[in-house]
């Protein structure tokens, strides 16, 4: 094995460090943490150089962890601890863990874990993404192009305490916010009564009435509903009703949505109200993170991050998973604790096949 190429990443170290060997990569000294990992442009070296870094543990970013701790991959998944569904006092549709509170679940994938040595989850925030210049510029001199060849290309990560971890590939997995509708109330109640997917809280609400704020969304959300609700209330808030929805249309416009038992009393700007069992509305989502600008991915039109069926985004070692990301050929992402798991899934087994191509790699150059 050359001297200049490492054993795990396939990468070249960028201070022409010794080749690791097993026992090496697994007791990493200080030294080695101090001048085998790349450094950023400002000189400053990583604390720790690592296989992978996960960013992101909700149901992506926690089952990619799971994904590459099982065939041993050097990990690190940092969480900032804010989950989409956070405002919800359980999640459903989830086979195995129907009705569980969010908390529980990461809770109990946390601790599974936490039995795999190679993987370390970090409390934190990270607050920039980029590409480690030296090891790009190791890459030019053997005249690779980043992004000519999957792999070979390290990264920094940067987190809000200060530290800073290098890597070879990286799972963004920090999923989306929500922007709701600017209707006083809706906030309030947004997770409880207040819900955007009937998968997720339609069941719930079951026999009795339920609104749909917005006429946008109402198509789609009626028809789902309608088995469910005993009666679906189509709130338009001024516009036009589309047609034929299998639902009464109210087109006033809805001054405040409220608490009203253990449902929600709808005002109207005509003076009217309304008492329904919970109200749906549609939210925008927007990236929760700022690295796909940062590293200059590809975006879909919904605004997020395009990756390939394999979990692949347009630079090579970054892959994405969960509600972030979606193939083109969809409108906009899956988004449910189901369909980030399996994309987690399918982006950990993706950059673990890219770090054995990238060994592979290594080891053909090394002749
Ligand atoms: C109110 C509500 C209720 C829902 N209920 C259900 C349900 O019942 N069933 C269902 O299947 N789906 C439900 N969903 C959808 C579900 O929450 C998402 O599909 C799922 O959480 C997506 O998982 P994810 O891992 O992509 O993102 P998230 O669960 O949002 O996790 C992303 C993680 O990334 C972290 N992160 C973000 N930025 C950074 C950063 N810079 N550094 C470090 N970490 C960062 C966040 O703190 C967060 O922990 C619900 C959504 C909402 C809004």
């Amino acid at each position: 094995m050359s001297e200049n190429i490492t054993r795990k990443t396939g990468r070249r170290s960028p201070h022409g460090a010794p080749a690791d060997s097993d026992a090496e990569h697994e007791a990493r000294t200080d030294s080695e943490v101090e001048h085998g990992a790349p450094a950023d442009k400002d000189g400053a070296p990583a604390d720790r150089d690592v296989e992978v870094v996960v960013v992101g543990a909700g149901p992506a970013g926690l089952q990619a962890a799971l994904t590459l701790g099982r065939v041993h991959r050097d990990v690190v998944l940092v969480d900032a601890g804010e989950g989409r569904n956070a405002p919800a006092a359980h999640l459903h549709n989830v086979v195995t863990r129907d009705g569980t509170p969010p908390a529980e679940f990461r809770r109990i994938a946390r601790g599974e874990l936490a039995a795999y040595p190679t993987v370390e989850v970090r409390d934190g925030r990270v607050t920039r993404l980029r590409v480690a210049e030296d090891v790009s510029a190791a890459e030019e001199e053997v005249g690779e192009k980043e992004g000519g060849e999957r792999g070979g290309t390290a990264y920094l990560v940067e987190l809000a305490d200060g530290s800073r971890l290098s890597t070879a590939k990286v799972v963004l997995a920090t999923g989306v916010r929500d922007e709701l509708p600017d209707v006083p109330g809706v906030a309030d109640l947004w997770g409880d009564l207040v819900a955007h997917c009937p998968f997720c809280h339609g069941h719930e609400f079951a026999g009795r009435r339920v609104a749909i704020l917005g006429a946008a969304p109402a198509p789609h959300l009626a028809a789902l509903l309608r088995p469910v609700a005993s009666e679906v209330v189509v709130l338009t808030h001024g516009e036009a009703a589309p047609d034929g929805l299998p639902a009464v249309v109210v087109t006033d416009r809805v001054t405040e949505v409220t608490r009203s038992g253990d449902g929600v009393l709808v005002r109207l700007a005509g003076g009217g109200t309304l008492e329904v069992a919970g109200v749906f509305v549609a939210t925008t989502l927007h990236q929760a993170a700022p690295f796909a600008e940062q590293l200059g991915l590809a975006a879909n039109g919904s605004g997020c991050v395009r990756v390939d069926e394999r979990c692949r985004t347009s630079r090579p070692g970054v892959y994405a998973a969960g509600d972030m990301a979606h193939v083109e050929a969809l409108p906009m992402p899956m988004t449910s604790v189901a369909q980030a798991i399996a994309s987690g899934s399918l982006a950990g087994a993706t950059a673990a096949a890219e770090l054995i191509a990238d060994e592979q790699a290594a080891v053909a150059r090394a002749g």
